[in-house]
């Protein structure tokens, strides 16, 4: 599932259609009726963490990629498209994803300060959510997307490695430094994920994230489906801290 920063790397890629008049719309998606799409010029790009916003003049269509959902630009797959929009010299094509018709103006139904890569990412807004839920495992507050809307699971292992923090630590159990440190480095890593994404070198950056050794002392990482969402999760008990109230 692509996390928050690959969606940015998706929206730079598209730039060049921001401004195109869509002049076929098509697919196999049941829950849009397409043809109104034809003909509409695309007024903007947007994203909100996992969510990829094709933005028109009174309506936008949200992609979610889920878990299988994948893109091409100026080109097509063999498999049909979910959601498919000619140009006079291009192509979007989008596969294996939730898409989604939303009438009412953005603004209205996204927070963009909980976005960690947005301009508008509010770190005290975070703290306030983190604050009211003391009982929530870190593990999970790292994956809410009303707090940290675009961190994913990889993002959410390398976090929580690099602040020295165990995944079963409580909110309400962090001291401010610490949890002021969660908050910050879940957008530093977000970043530094986007460029290796951009470099393909992520994989070589993985610290906890699918590792067997903790490259910081040698001992075994612990691999165990935690949390609400029963995600992966990578971690190295003896220098990753459960911190308690
Ligand atoms: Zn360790």
């Amino acid at each position: 599932m692509p996390e928050g920063p690959s969606i940015v790397i998706l929206k730079e890629a598209v730039e060049e259609f921001r401004g195109r008049k869509v002049i076929a719309a098509t697919g196999n998606t049941q829950k849009v009726d397409l043809q109104q799409f034809t003909g509409q010029v695309i007024t903007d790009f947007k994203s909100w963490g996992k969510h990829f916003l094709i933005c028109f003049p009174n309506t936008t269509l949200r992609i979610h990629f889920m878990l299988f959902g994948s893109y091409r630009i100026n080109e097509g797959k063999s498999t049909p498209a979910r959601l498919s929009l000619q140009f006079d010299d291009g192509e979007l094509n989008f596969y294996a994803c939730s898409v989604q018709q939303i009438d009412t103006p953005l603004d209205e139904i996204y927070d963009w300060s909980a976005d960690v890569m947005n301009p508008d990412w509010n770190p005290a807004k975070a703290e306030e959510k983190l604050k009211s839920h003391p009982t929530m495992l870190v593990c999970d507050a790292l994956l809410d997307q009303h707090i940290f809307s675009g961190v994913g699971n990889i993002i959410k292992n390398e976090v929580l490695f690099r602040v020295h923090i165990h995944p079963k630590t409580q909110v309400g159990a962090l001291p401010p430094g610490k949890l002021h440190e969660l908050i910050s480095e879940a957008v530093i890593y977000s970043f530094d994920f986007l460029t290796w994404k951009k470099e393909f070198t992520l994989r070589k950056h993985w610290l906890a994230h699918t590792k067997k050794t903790c490259p910081r002392d040698g001992m075994p990482l612990i691999k165990e489906y935690l949390g609400k969402t029963n995600r992966r999760t990578f971690y190295c008990e003896f220098c990753q801290e459960l911190y308690v109230a």
